[in-house]
């Protein structure tokens, strides 16, 4: 399998003030297609800032990273946030559904982004609402929809671009522990079909969905 994701010796500092604090420490870390990988650690070990390193919402301080064979650090941010679109779907702890939009409309917006004609939009908005089990809710408002269902709206937004990376921070963090671990059934579905993910969580029960865990504490990584 083709190898899509390699960090070598990252790190990340940021600067309080005068001083320069390193949060992650040599993280090296190699991802296949088709894997299914966890990172697993507490509070304030790092997750959130490798999260943002890997979805190309920020950058390291040292180190290498490159993204489908691309050496990131040669991007300038136009090129950054292009591979973040092309690479990269994002799921959320808090959803972070448009609340005006229905479901169909809040998966359609990444097509309009990419300049897919309407008529097509709506197809692939619609066959991937059904993929997810919300075939029958789609012009649902997310107010009107469970904790459950809207992290299902967010999860087809995320992929109805077909991105290489499906990227998710703590998923399941705000719903109850039954809805989480149908969340992570679908997770399961969804990496059977080929569909390379990478899930953050402080959760070892969560953690243990994915066919591979590495740990992060202290912003050091450990297999
Ligand atoms: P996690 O997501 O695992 O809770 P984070 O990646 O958010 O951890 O944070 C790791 C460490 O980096 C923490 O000690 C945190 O206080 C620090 N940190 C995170 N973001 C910043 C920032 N923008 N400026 C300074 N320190 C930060
Ligand atoms: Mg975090």
């Amino acid at each position: 399998m083709s190898e899509i994701l390699n960090m070598e010796t990252i790190c990340k500092s940021y600067y309080m003030g005068e001083e320069e604090i390193e949060v992650l420490h040599n993280v090296n870390l190699k991802v296949h297609s088709g894997e299914f990988l966890s990172i697993l650690g507490p509070s304030g070990s790092g997750k959130s800032t490798i999260m943002n390193i890997i979805g190309c919402l920020d950058v390291p301080t040292k180190g290498k990273y490159y993204l489908s064979g691309l050496d990131i650090e040669s991007y300038d941010e136009v090129a950054l946030a292009k591979a973040r679109n092309k690479e990269i779907g994002f799921v959320f702890q808090s959803f972070q559904l448009l609340p005006k939009s229905s479901a169909l409309k809040n998966v359609e917006l990444p097509l309009v982004y990419a300049g897919v004609p309407a008529g097509e939009r709506r197809e692939r908005a619609a066959s991937m609402l059904e993929k997810v089990g919300l075939g029958d809710r789609m012009r649902n408002y997310p107010n009107q929809l469970s904790g459950g269902q809207q992290q299902r709206v967010a999860i087809a937004r995320a992929l109805v671009t077909e991105p290489t990376i499906l990227l998710a921070d703590e998923p399941t963090g705000a719903l109850d522990q039954k809805t989480g671990n149908q969340v992570m059934e679908l997770f399961e579905e969804i990496n059977q079909e080929g569909r390379t993910i990478i899930m953050i969580t402080h959760d070892t029960n969560i953690a243990k969905y994915a066919k591979r865990v590495v740990h992060i504490l202290d912003g050091y990584l450990t297999e």
